[in-house]
């Protein structure tokens, strides 16, 4: 995970990354570790996070960019500080938009389709019933109303004409506030939806995840106090918002099984298939992506109150390949190895997500369980300075020789 793309006015909107599979960027990467073990030995807040999130100041994660208390807010009083809030949702809505690579160019059509379900589920909502107010024609109010006539037209068109809708009616100061106030009540609706469909399989995996977090921390002699958070912020850890608008909602979206999102302690499960033909996964394939980002939110700590760091990661993506390892290389321990199988020289080996990287690291664990432990002790900022930079290398070391052997036979 990673790139940076545009920002709301709360975050930047992070995009999942995959390593690219090439020699040669791991090499350039191997030879300059020191940014990365400078990153790493920054001071970290460990408490922010988790501080943040319970006092409901992190992301929502989804396309209104509220907090969870602005969200509360806007949705329990109307007064000048709500109205700039569901206003400042709106024009976050309205960028999203009106930029054309969203969800294969559905993203306004998928939103109104979607909203005309989300007022029929909550007739008695004002939030709702204001929304579907402003979709008045000849007399009939109601946002179902336009999905049918547009529904008439080839998706272009569909998509076309919403965005054309959509702005126009954001022209006024009220109606902003408005759909602003929809967009707070619309977050509740998809955060509601990820808990029904993937509750019982994050409160399993978070289940999994503790107990491998506790005998890892025991083998790798990380310290109480980062095992205690890590333990807190896995107990933490919810569900984001499944929304098309900002990541996209399947794996053919964004190439992902599931996210997480720096510095929110929230986490996505993404559907199968494509936004036209979405599939939900299997409770076991749920589970495993859990516990893969669950990793992820059990190793964000802050630097300075303002930036996050995930696990090993540092500035500009550089970390990514040993981080999505790690949270890997977890995730399956926890799951006493699903993925693991046996090459036909001998060599152990895995069939996930990230499958050069991890079986690095597990070769690593077995030949060098020094730089590994260093490694783990400081995914959760427990830095020895003297030793991170070695551990480091022998990471990228032999990454390095692993995608040499691959691209090579
Ligand atoms: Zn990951």
């Amino acid at each position: 995970m990673g790139e940076s793309l545009s920002k709301t006015p709360n975050e930047a909107i992070i995009l999942p990354f995959k390593p690219v599979a090439s020699s040669r960027i791991i090499e350039t990467l191997s030879s300059n570790l020191s940014p990365l073990a400078e990153r790493l030995t920054m001071p970290q807040d460990l408490t922010d996070t988790i501080t943040k999130f319970i006092n409901g100041h992190t992301t929502l994660t989804d396309v209104s960019g509220f907090t969870s208390d602005e969200r509360s807010r806007v949705l329990t009083a109307i007064n000048p500080q709500t109205n700039k809030l569901a206003e400042r949702a709106t024009q976050n809505f309205l960028s999203v938009i009106a930029c054309k690579n969203i969800s294969g160019d559905l993203g306004s059509w998928n939103f109104l389709a979607d909203a005309s379900k989300i007022v029929e589920r909550n007739q008695e909502a004002a939030w709702a019933v204001e929304f579907n107010k402003l979709f008045q024609l000849n007399d009939h109010p109601g946002v179902e109303r336009l999905c049918n006539i547009l529904r008439q037209h080839n998706d272009n068109r569909k998509q076309e004409i919403a965005t054309f809708v959509l702005t126009y009616l954001a022209v006024n100061r009220e109606n902003r506030i408005i759909i602003g106030r929809f967009l707070a009540g619309r977050s509740v609706m998809l955060e509601k939806l990820h808990r029904d469909l993937y509750g019982v399989a994050l409160n399993k995996a978070k289940l999994e995840a503790t107990k491998a977090m506790i005998r890892l921390a025991e083998q790798t002699g990380l310290h109480r106090t980062h095992l205690d958070r890590s333990l807190a912020q896995i107990q933490q850890t919810d569900h984001a918002a499944l929304d098309h608008l900002i990541y996209g909602e399947t794996e053919y979206d964004n190439q992902c099984d599931g996210m997480y999102h720096p510095g929110s302690l929230r986490i996505r499960i993404h559907y199968g298939g494509s936004s036209k033909d979405r599939s939900i996964k299997q409770p076991d394939h749920v589970i495993k992506t859990a516990r893969h980002e669950l990793f992820h939110a059990a190793s964000a700590q802050s630097i300075q109150q303002h930036s996050w760091r995930m696990g090993l990661t540092g500035d500009n993506n550089q970390g990514t390949e040993v981080n999505e390892a790690m949270a890997e290389f977890q995730a399956q321990y926890a799951g006493e190895f699903p993925d693991m199988v046996q090459l036909q020289n001998g060599k152990p080996a895995f069939i996930c997500n990230y499958k050069t990287e991890v079986s690095t690291l597990y070769e690593l664990q077995q030949k060098d369980p020094e730089s590994f432990n260093t490694l783990f002790r400081a995914n959760y900022g427990q830095v020895d300075n003297d030793s991170i930079s070695q551990a480091l290398s022998a990471y990228y070391d032999n990454l390095a020789e692993a995608y040499n052997w691959r691209t090579n036979s």
